[in-house]
Order: C-alpha cells, then sequence, then structure tokens
C-alpha cells in the first residue's frame, strides 16, 4: 500500500510530488506525463517567481527536467473514482485493479466546460466517463460520445467497435476517429435526460436524440463525482488551511479548492498539502 496517492499534474500536483520525494515517502501520482493543459497554455507568464517572462510551454519543460532529475515517476492514467475505506483510500482507474493508498492529494484542477446539463446527475444511470469500465454494456446499441480532447480519439474508436452506432459530438478540431458507425455531430450537446431503458440528448439546435447510453470524455471532473462524500463550496473542494477536505486523510491542492487560479497558489498549496499528509501519517500509524 502506498503512503500518498497524488491525482493530478498541474503545479499543484508536481509541489506535492517533489515535497514528498524530499521527505522520502511512498507515493504513486497519476496523471499525464504531458503535465497539464493548463501549463502548456499559457502564452506568457511574468509572475510566477524564478521564471521570468516564460511561455507555458518552457515552463512546463522546466517542470519536467525537475521532476526527471528528482527520479520521480508519473503513473499516466486518468482516476476514474476514489473511495474511502476504514484508514486507506482505493483508488480506480478505468477497470484496471484499486491501488489502495492511506492518504490521497487531489490536484486535479477545476474543470474548463460546465458539466452538460443533467450529466452529474446521470452518472451511474447511463452517463459514463469510462469508455474501457463500461464500453461493453453497450455492444449493438446505440450511442452518444461527447469528447472534448484528441487524446480520447482511441476510447471513442473503441466505443465504436462496440456499439451499432455512434452519435459523436466532438469539442475539437481534426480527430482521427474514421469507423464508419460514427456520426459526426454538427451540433453541441446540450442536455440529457435520463430513462429507465433510453436516455435522451438534447442537441443546441433543439434536436432529440435517444440512445441506450452516454459517454463524456474529458480531463478533468466534478469533485463530488470522483470522490463521493467530499464536501463542496461554491463549486471547488472546501479545504482548512492545512488543505484538510471534509474526509479523514484526503488533502487538495490548486484551482480545485478555489481562486485565485495561479501557478503560485497552486504551488504553495501543494507544498502545504504533502506537509499535513506527513503531519497525519505521522499521527496514525
Ligand atoms: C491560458 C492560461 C494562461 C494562464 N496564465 C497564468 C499566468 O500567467 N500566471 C498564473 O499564475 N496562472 C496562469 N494560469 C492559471 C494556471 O494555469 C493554473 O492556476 C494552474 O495550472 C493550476 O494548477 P493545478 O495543479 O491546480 O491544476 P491544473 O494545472 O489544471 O492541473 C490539473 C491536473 O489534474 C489532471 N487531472 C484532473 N482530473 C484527473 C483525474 N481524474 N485523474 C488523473 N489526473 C487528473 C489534469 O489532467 C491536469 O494534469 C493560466 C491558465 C491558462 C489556461
Amino acid at each position: 500500500m502506498y503512503d500518498v496517492a497524488i491525482i493530478g499534474t498541474g503545479a499543484a500536483g508536481i509541489s506535492a510530488a517533489l515535497t514528498l520525494k524530499q521527505l522520502n515517502k511512498n507515493f504513486i501520482w497519476f496523471g499525464s506525463d504531458n503535465l497539464s493543459f493548463k501549463i502548456n497554455k499559457a502564452e506568457k507568464i511574468r509572475n510566477y517567481p524564478g521564471l521570468i517572462g516564460v511561455s507555458g510551454e518552457e515552463m512546463r519543460d522546466v517542470f519536467k527536467k525537475q521532476i526527471k532529475e528528482m527520479g520521480i515517476e508519473i503513473t499516466n492514467k486518468m482516476v476514474t473514482g476514489v473511495y474511502k475505506g476504514d484508514d486507506k483510500y482505493s483508488i480506480l482507474c478505468g477497470n484496471d485493479d484499486a491501488i489502495e493508498a492511506k492518504t490521497v492529494i487531489l490536484t486535479t484542477g477545476v474543470l474548463i466546460n460546465k458539466p452538460i446539463k443533467g450529466e452529474v446527475e446521470a452518472v451511474g444511470s447511463g452517463v459514463s466517463y469510462c469508455a474501457t469500465c463500461d464500453g461493453f454494456l453497450y455492444k449493438d446499441k446505440e450511442i452518444a460520445v461527447y469528447s472534448e480532447s484528441k487524446e480520447y480519439d482511441h476510447e471513442v474508436s473503441y466505443l465504436a467497435s462496440l456499439a451499432s452506432k455512434v452519435y459523436f459530438f466532438c469539442n475539437y478540431k481534426d480527430s482521427n476517429v474514421s469507423n464508419s458507425n460514427v456520426i459526426f455531430m454538427d451540433d453541441k450537446m446540450q442536455e440529457i435526460k435520463p430513462g429507465l431503458k433510453q436516455k435522451t440528448v438534447i442537441t443546441k439546435k433543439g434536436e432529440e436524440i435517444k440512445v441506450n447510453g452516454i459517454f463524456i470524455l474529458k480531463s478533468s471532473y466534478s469533485p463530488s463525482v470522483l470522490v463521493p462524500g467530499i464536501e463542496e463550496l461554491d463549486n471547488h473542494i472546501k479545504v482548512t488551511r492545512k488543505m484538510e477536505t471534509n474526509m479523514k486523510g484526503l488533502f487538495a491542492a490548486g484551482d480545485c479548492t478555489g481562486r485565485p487560479y495561479q501557478y503560485a497558489k497552486a504551488v504553495g498549496e501543494g507544498n502545504v498539502a504533502a506537509h499535513s499528509v506527513v503531519e497525519y501519517l505521522a499521527l496514525n500509524k
């Protein structure tokens, strides 16, 4: 069992990982080898101490170099659920075996796009975030898929290999998906309505599409969907000054805890969360 699982590879996660490595803790770190979309996209960063007027890509390269030099590894996987046990957490990535950790630091950032109307309420009853976990449920059935990044193209193709028809709401340019049963929708997914067997997708233009299941593929989930039982305040994770959440052994840092959305704040909170984890582990041996 790991001492800590860090979820998210943005500025907050990087700071937590560097501090835990320095403090010799046994941790696993989930996210992306490419770190964070938000780090990479910044045009010029002028308010981060020590790096003068760098682009997001330059900052990412410095972070990557530092992670490599510290000998830290990233587990390149999306976490789909974090579940509390008596004195540990089970972390699920799709249908892989659960990973266990005594504590968790959430550094998952904030959702770029608001959830689709009806999405959060329908998770688990017709809406899925995980193609590999739930795709098999829709063999020879009709589904709708919303994707916000090209990095999920292989998941869309996988779903198309199972389903009879895929209504694809592709929120980016140049998708590589080419399965013949995929219909690229020239419209937006506006609302999801649950139903016992059939679910309805209502598009921005007002079309109603009946499907058996709906997949939403994106890089960040609402905290309460990822971690059942977590307390939120104004759409962010509620934390103390020690970055503790309402759940024992679960900490959070960075944009996911609230504004201002800034690198320096994320880095500071990641550092505090790592120190709080170490204190918690010492008190709960
Ligand atoms: C265009 C742009 C320019 C900016 N310019 C500046 C600036 O000049 N100065 C400044 O201070 N700030 C700037 N910011 C804000 C800054 O990027 C954020 O405040 C910062 O990245 C927050 O870091 P974070 O670690 O909290 O979250 P993020 O950087 O959003 O990282 C979250 C990470 O968690 C991962 N993740 C989410 N869910 C899961 C999951 N379930 N499983 C695994 N991984 C998951 C994501 O893939 C991502 O890697 C800018 C932001 C943008 C978009």
